[in-house]
């Protein structure tokens, strides 16, 4: 009989004398497991887990995951000029926005209960390498340091990608009708760079590019320096 299946053996014995709780040490957590599989979820037919979703009250007992305000999360999609809020057709009730009415809008969102907002950039001008992404006056930039001037408490994640800047709209620099995943990290990690400078709270690539997270960290000390506290999500 293996260590296991004794610890089995000894649980099981516990089980039918009646025992209703056991507080199992981390050693015994596999044995204990087996056993539970045995007399507590034996498998399909007798274990029907829609049953639990039978109606709404079971449903609401039961369910893992429950959203709140405070796992929202705000777009806010950013355009060049002045009291700007234009709905994007495909997205109803969701608007690009000049830099001056996002920060009306963060007001809004605070009153509501909704603490972070999410930003994309949209610039004017766009070109072959996407450097309105990574330039200290560029549109998510401005729009950092206007919402956290103002709305110090609101947590802001970027969106990090090329796309948004480049004139082909692919996510990074393009040569021999490919992208250049390598030329292309190094322009991602100047834009998470450029956008913690700006205050950023988390920054969230998007791009796919392969190596961008360990790029990122070479920069990581500098970027932390910057903004303590700064996260990163993927
Ligand atoms: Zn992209």
């Amino acid at each position: 009989m293996s260590a296991m299946d004794a610890q089995a053996f000894e649980i099981t014995v516990l089980v039918k004398r009646g025992y209703a709780a056991f507080a199992p040490c981390a050693d015994r957590m596999s044995a204990f497991r087996l056993i539970m599989n045995k007399y507590l979820s034996p498998p399909f037919p007798a274990t029907r887990l829609r049953r639990l979703r039978k109606n709404s009250a079971l449903r609401d007992m039961f369910r893992e995951t429950n959203l709140a305000k405070n796992d929202f999360v705000f777009p806010l999609f950013i355009v060049e000029g002045n009291n700007i809020k234009r709905e994007i057709g495909s997205m109803p009730n969701i608007f690009q926005m000049s830099v001056d009415a996002a920060v009306k809008e963060c007001e809004e969102l605070l009153k509501l209960g909704i603490k972070a907002v999410i930003l994309f950039g949209i610039p004017e001008h766009k070109d072959e390498t996407g450097s309105g992404a990574y330039n200290e006056n560029g549109i998510v930039q401005k729009a950092l340091r206007a919402i956290k001037k103002s709305f110090p408490e609101m947590l802001v994640i970027t969106d990090v990608c090329l796309c948004e800047y480049t004139s082909h709209g692919h996510c990074g620099v393009v040569e021999n009708e490919d992208v250049q995943n390598d030329a292309t990290l190094e322009l991602l990690a100047k834009e998470a760079l450029s956008h913690a400078e700006c205050g950023a709270d988390i920054i969230a690539p998007s791009d796919m590019m392969d190596g961008r997270i360990g790029k990122f960290g070479r920069h990581w000390t500098k970027m932390v320096l910057i903004k303590r506290r700064l996260w990163l999500i993927r």
